[in-house]
């Protein structure tokens, strides 16, 4: 899978992508991450990306022509004009603009970024960019949260590493990515309906009926005992039966306390 970042601050990029699972996926060819220079499409020599708000207000904004020239170049054809109609895309390719007035994304966002052959990202800056991104050139407008940050960097690699973790053979365990929070089956995070687990606890089970979401069940290591605080009894016990019914039952009570909101009813 193929990753293109376009941005004004390239090097903001140099250190995230040296760590962890997203530096293992780039050596062993899982993912191939471009960092495209924004200003490397400007043609005045301010090296200019940025003008006045029409309307007048504070800030500045994106021009629109290097964004749509960057992505062009980098899709290898155009994207075309008003008269023309816009250039459709084949389906394997998203182009997201990262923005704080976009749709949300969720764990189900990455799985489906994480099934395309390229996801190329556009890190807003300033007050934002010219909305003829978003609505012509952006295949989707993205937001990570409720919250305003200032620039698109740390968004779209966020949304990198949810995406890159999620493709085949990025993590050593491949069990890890189905039992996490927001996973789609397993023991761990799972779903439930009407508060009750659906799944036997299983990590392979698939869970058919849509229901809430569940959270990863809390983990532990050694020491067994830290401070006085012991580590569940059950979990160190080796029975697998128990172990599964006190994870469900952790997993849980840890969504009720931290995020009721994803139970349902
Ligand atoms: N004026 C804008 C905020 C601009 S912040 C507004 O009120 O909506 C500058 C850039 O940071 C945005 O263009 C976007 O690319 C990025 N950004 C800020 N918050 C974000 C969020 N929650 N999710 C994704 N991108 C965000």
């Amino acid at each position: 899978m193929r990753f293109d970042l376009v941005t004004i601050f390239p090097e903001f990029f140099a250190g995230p992508l040296e760590h962890g699972i997203v530096r293992r996926a780039r050596e062993t060819g899982i993912v191939e991450v471009n960092v495209q220079d924004l200003r490397e499409f400007t043609k005045d020599k301010h090296r200019t990306v940025d003008d006045r708000p029409f309307g007048g207000g504070e800030g500045m904004v994106l021009k629109p022509e290097p964004l749509f020239q960057a992505v062009e170049s980098l899709l290898g054809h155009g994207m075309g004009d008003a008269g023309a109609g816009r250039t459709e895309l084949d389906g394997r390719t998203a182009i997201v603009l990262m923005s704080a007035a976009g749709k949300l994304f969720k764990q189900e966002t990455a799985r489906r970024y994480a099934g395309l052959e390229r996801v190329i990202f556009i890190c807003g800056r300033y007050e934002g960019v010219d909305e003829r991104v978003a609505e012509h050139l952006a295949t989707e407008e993205i937001s990570i949260g409720d919250f305003v940050l200032s620039g698109g960097e740390l968004p779209a690699f966020l949304i990198l590493d949810a995406v890159t973790r999620l493709l085949p053979g990025a993590l050593g365990n491949l069990d890890s990515a189905l039992n996490e929070s927001f996973g789609e089956t397993g023991d761990g995070g799972g779903r439930i309906e009407g508060g009750a687990l659906r799944g036997s606890g299983s990590t392979s089970t698939t869970l058919t009926k849509a229901g809430g979401l569940l959270l990863d069940f809390p983990h532990y290591t050694r020491p067994a005992e830290f401070r006085g605080w012991a580590v569940p009894e059950v979990l160190i016990g080796g029975n697998h039966a128990e172990v599964a019914k006190w994870r469900r039952a952790a997993a849980v009570a840890k969504t009720r306390r931290n995020r009721p909101d994803l139970m349902g009813s």
